[in-house]
């Protein structure tokens, strides 16, 4: 059954490969084609949450198994189809269609069965607990599932809908990072398919370059089919603050006292508070009023304000007065007088809050518009100098969206991954988080051109010597801009790209490589 199961797949692969070469024949005469669907879904596969980039694939895989994307990468690397590409497709939150394939074929990874178990090894103090998850799963589902034992990952992104394949394949930061590493730090195994369609489970000890490789690999040497992630015991709530700064220098000597005290907090972001809009926005799950800012200032002459978010966790434990903690760490620092706001909330909703900025956001139909975001990792000694050139930018009038900036400890960041980060130790993360407002003032094609325009001027300005900053997720037009974004890993990415798809096929979406000639 499984082996006739097998053979009708492999056949349906050689029919979808003449399809490609023949679309139109193929497109008059639709045939049932089990898990690939090469007319109905192309649509979604081109859509991504930037929409910015409409590349529609010839087709679309939805894998039963990860034999299936196996049988179609060696089908490909092995045959003479040498112009077909594949992307694996997480949730589709890329900006600038990262997960889309021209012309080629994308595999839906949430199409794979779900599937999260969690273990147990060791015993008493050296006990340890960590998941098996599947590639396509999405981080909320691990974090329901893990909550059921009260444990849950050490390290998460802002926002739990993105895939454990997606987000391994960039880094997956948050509040947490300066503590644990981003989520590619917090990774034991994985189950990978390379270009090649080799199924490889590997670890830092057992098939190491290509663990490492596709860490932050930008889905090009395989696709992750299962991650083992590290766990820990979960608190049950969360001690939550926000303290208000006019005053950038102050803000930022604030934010890096806090990550250097990760006995006491859990948890630091921060971000720039432009206008009234952003305060809001940026503070819906929140449970505290916010509306006490002095001054905004007037056209042509505005102020903006600083705010630190940061977290304790409360294990509620007779033994720790978490209350003293938050009282400890608040009395050291320097936030305007009286600016402060402590809640109290669980660990699943903290965890859980941009969940509920999307559903206010769709409630106004701006959850689905283009999302002209820039995230860059700026050195600690280049950030001032950053923010000014990023002001000079934008008028915080008419921003829609937020401005992240919180510092990160680049020795938490395993350097063997294929992640590239600036050299200081610590380094700080800046995401410009707009969105394309479709009412007015409305901020059609042309602004949206307009946003992107100065965000490569900005990205441009602050990647050279002067600040030496690097994007995170990231997007570059031309094969010298990716040689410099990898600076000097660049022969190490392009050798592992030799080694587990040399023909090319993954990640096309990326644009670093063309296929075949491989450019080395
Ligand atoms: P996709 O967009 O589907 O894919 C991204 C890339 O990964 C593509 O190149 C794709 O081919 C590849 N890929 C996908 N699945 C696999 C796989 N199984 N194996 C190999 N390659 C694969 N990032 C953070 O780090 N921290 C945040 O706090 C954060 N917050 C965000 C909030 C929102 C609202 C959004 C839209 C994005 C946010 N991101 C954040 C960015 C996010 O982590 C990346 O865009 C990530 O790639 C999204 O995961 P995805 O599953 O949607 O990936």
């Amino acid at each position: 059954m499984e082996f006739a199961l097998f053979c009708t797949r492999v056949n349906v692969l050689i029919v979808l490969l003449l399809a490609l070469c023949s679309p139109c024949q193929f497109i008059q005469s639709p045939i049932d084609f089990g898990p690939l669907d090469l007319l109905q879904t192309t649509n979604t596969a081109s859509l991504d949450f930037g929409r910015i980039h409409f590349n529609s694939p010839s087709a679309v895989l939805r894998p039963q198994s990860p034999k299936d994307i196996s049988v179609l990468l060696r089908f490909l690397s092995a045959s003479s189809y040498r112009k077909v590409t594949v992307a694996a497709k997480g949730a589709g939150h890329s900006i600038h269609g990262q997960a889309q394939a021209l012309d080629g074929i994308v595999i839906e990874m949430e199409s794979l069965p779900s599937s999260i178990e969690i273990y147990r090894e060791g015993q008493g103090e050296a006990a340890f607990f960590y998941a098996d998850v599947s590639g396509g799963a999405l981080w909320i589902e691990l974090l329901e599932e893990s909550l059921k034992l009260g444990v849950a990952p050490r390290s998460w992104t802002d926002y739990l809908y993105l895939s454990i394949g997606g987000t391994l394949s960039n880094g997956g930061i948050s509040g947490q990072t300066f503590k644990y590493g981003p989520q590619i730090s917090n990774v034991l195994q994985l189950d990978v398919i390379t270009g090649k369609g080799e199924l490889v489970t590997c670890s830092p000890t057992k098939g190491s370059e290509l663990f490492y490789a596709v860490l932050g690999g930008l889905g090009q040497f395989g696709i992750i089919t299962r991650a083992r992630i590290l766990l820990q015991a979960a608190p049950r709530k969360v001690r939550w603050v926000r303290a208000f700064y006019d005053d950038f220098h102050t803000f930022t000597k604030d934010q890096e006292l806090l990550i250097s005290m990760p006995e006491l907090v859990d948890y630091l972001e921060g971000f720039i508070v432009l206008n009234e809009q952003s305060l809001h926005s940026s503070s819906i799950a929140f449970p505290a009023q916010m509306d006490l800012l002095p001054d905004f200032g007037t056209n042509g002459n505005s102020k903006v304000y600083y705010c630190i978010e940061f977290a304790i966790h409360d294990y509620l434990s007779k033994d720790t007065n978490v209350q003293q903690v938050v009282e400890n760490v608040t009395r050291k620092m320097s936030y305007m007088p009286s600016y402060i706001h402590i809640v109290e909330v669980s660990y699943f909703d903290f965890l859980n809050r941009v969940r509920m900025e999307e559903l206010s956001l769709r409630r106004i139909d701006l959850w689905d518009v283009p999302h002209p975001w820039l995230n860059m990792f700026v050195p600690k000694s280049g950030i001032e100098e950053f923010k000014d050139l990023l002001m000079a930018n934008i008028s915080p009038d008419d921003f829609e969206g937020l401005i992240l900036i919180y510092p990160l400890l680049s020795d938490k960041w395993d350097t063997n991954t294929s992640a590239v980060l600036p050299a200081d130790r610590v380094v700080y993360v800046v995401g410009v988080l707009r969105s394309a407002k479709p009412s007015a003032p409305a901020c059609g094609g042309a602004c949206v051109s307009d946003i992107l325009r100065r965000h490569r001027l900005v990205a441009e300005a602050a990647v050279g010597p002067r600040i030496g900053a690097k994007q995170y997720l990231p997007h570059h037009s031309s094969p010298a801009q990716w040689r410099g974004h990898f600076g000097r890993n660049w022969i190490r990415f392009a050798t592992r790209k030799a080694q587990f798809d040399p023909l090319c096929i993954l990640g096309p979406g990326q644009g670093i490589f063309q296929k075949s000639p491989l450019n080395l």
